[in-house]
């Protein structure tokens, strides 16, 4: 899959490069690119975004400026799906984050500020998503979340199986991964379920499932 990113901090990008998922499957099954709307803006002095018409605080990312963006990489509106962040689209989930993992190619779009100028999304963007009812200051939390859960369904993403059986997934029925535990057994009076210990694999499994949570 390519996977574009547009923002105006890419240094945010950085790090996760280094780390799983991104770093097993960059250079493979991922191409991520990260795009700074200041280097394509056709306005002076690295300007992106302008006061709100109507008035009142805050700037606006310009839809010239997104426009310029997209022909300046895709020489063009792209054919495939374009996504802009915003605390008003869609809420992101296991479902949609699925679905996307199977595109062969996406661009994200973040904003910072007030936010995108409406036509930006209305004629611009396949998808808008959110990745919660809440507002953080710019969209690079919530394009990392994306690229974060995004890559992670890419094959060679995770040790062999680990991104089977995840809450969720269909292998828990979309429901809440059972409780782990790991060594030491017993910390402090505060124990491990003794069925854990017994090396009974159908009774554990038996437990496991038991303690998917279901949710509502
Ligand atoms: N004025 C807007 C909020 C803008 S926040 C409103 O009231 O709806 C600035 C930018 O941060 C957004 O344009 C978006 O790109 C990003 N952002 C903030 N919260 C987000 C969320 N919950 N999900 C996705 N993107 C978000």
């Amino acid at each position: 899959m390519r996977l574009d990113v547009f923002t105006l901090v890419p240094a945010a990008f950085e790090w996760a490069r280094e780390r799983r998922p991104l770093a097993a499957v960059l250079g493979g099954e991922l191409e991520l690119r990260v795009f700074n709307y200041r280097d394509s803006t056709p306005l002076t002095a690295g300007q992106v975004d302008d006061d709100p018409y109507g008035g009142g605080p805050g700037m606006v990312l310009r839809v010239d400026v997104v426009v310029a963006a997209l022909e300046a990489v895709y020489g063009g509106i792209p054919e495939h799906r374009v996504i802009a962040l915003s605390p008003q689209g869609r809420q992101l989930d296991q479902e949609l984050v699925e679905e996307l993992s199977l595109e062969p190619a996406l661009s994200v779009l973040s904003a910072r500020f007030e936010g995108f100028d409406q036509r930006i999304l209305d004629h611009l963007c396949t998808d808008v998503v959110s990745i919660g009812p809440y507002v953080l200051s710019g969209g690079e939390i919530p394009a990392l979340a994306v690229v974060d859960a995004v890559a992670r369904r890419l094959p060679g993403a995770l040790t062999e199986g680990s991104g089977e059986v995840e809450s969720f997934s269909a292998a828990l029925d979309g429901g809440l991964e059972y409780p782990h535990y790991t060594r030491p057994a017993d910390f402090r009076g505060w124990t491990v379920p003794e069925i854990l210990l017994s090396g009974d694999h159908a009774r554990i499994d038996a437990w496991r499932r038991e303690h998917v949570r279901v949710l509502p």
